[in-house]
């Protein structure tokens, strides 16, 4: 039996690290990211750039591969913000229920009250770095539309306001762990993996 891959998990935020660890169960071994590591300065213009920001700042601080996480919720009616913005959309260090609360007064704002004027995107690019700096990427996407109030206690961030269109009505926040099977998260995720298996081979054949 193969030993599987192990990558320090270089996300800080411990909702997306339960997800991540979650996910990845029995596919790749997570490690916790280093402790005392200040937070990274997520300043590219895009989720990859900021994805490798992060994941090659905690693998020079570990020594070791380290895989990180960037989301974006990309709304239609608001030209695709928040988009890389989400963390801070309402502000420099604002709550989940004041990015939430920003955003459905934005969409109130342009006048986009129908489902079919809400329609949105999960997008997650999960990237991998290793301290040779070689990296290996993959994207995850999840269509759907924003509610018109908060439902559900589950999940995180935006979760509460946003309903899959492949679910049956629910937001994410309404779901459990069945979230994972068509999230943005889940996708990315077992995208990496499946890639990072493909490498593993062709190394072990080599
Ligand atoms: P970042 O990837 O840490 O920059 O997160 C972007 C923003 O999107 C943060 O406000 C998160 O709370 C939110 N977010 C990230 N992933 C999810 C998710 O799976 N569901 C809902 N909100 C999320």
């Amino acid at each position: 039996m193969p030993e599987l891959p192990r990558l320090v998990c270089a996300s800080a935020n411990p909702d997306k690290v339960a997800e991540m660890a979650l996910v990845l169960e029995g596919i790749v071994e997570l490690l916790p990211r280093p402790q005392g590591l200040a937070d990274v300065v997520e300043d590219a213009d895009d989720l990859e750039g900021n994805a490798r920001l992060k994941a090659a700042a905690v693998c020079a601080a570990a020594g070791a591969p380290a895989v990180s996480d960037d989301t974006g919720l990309e709304v239609d009616a608001l030209g695709g913000a928040p988009g890389v913005h989400s963390a801070r959309y309402a502000g420099a260090r604002p709550s989940y229920a004041d990015n939430v609360e920003k955003l459905l007064f934005e969409l109130q704002r342009v006048g986009a009250t129908s489902a079919e004027d809400r329609t949105a995107r999960f997008r997650t690019v999960v990237m991998a770095v290793w301290p040779d700096g070689t990296e290996l990427s993959a994207q995850g996407i999840v269509e759907g539309a924003i509610a018109e109030g908060p439902r559900g206690s589950g999940g995180f961030g935006y979760d509460s306001i946003f309903v899959p269109s492949e679910g049956d009505g629910r937001t994410f926040g309404e779901m459990g762990d069945d979230k994972h099977a068509i999230s943005h998260r889940g996708r990315a995720l077992r995208a990496l993996a499946e890639a990072l298996g493909v490498v593993a081979a062709e190394l072990r054949r080599a």
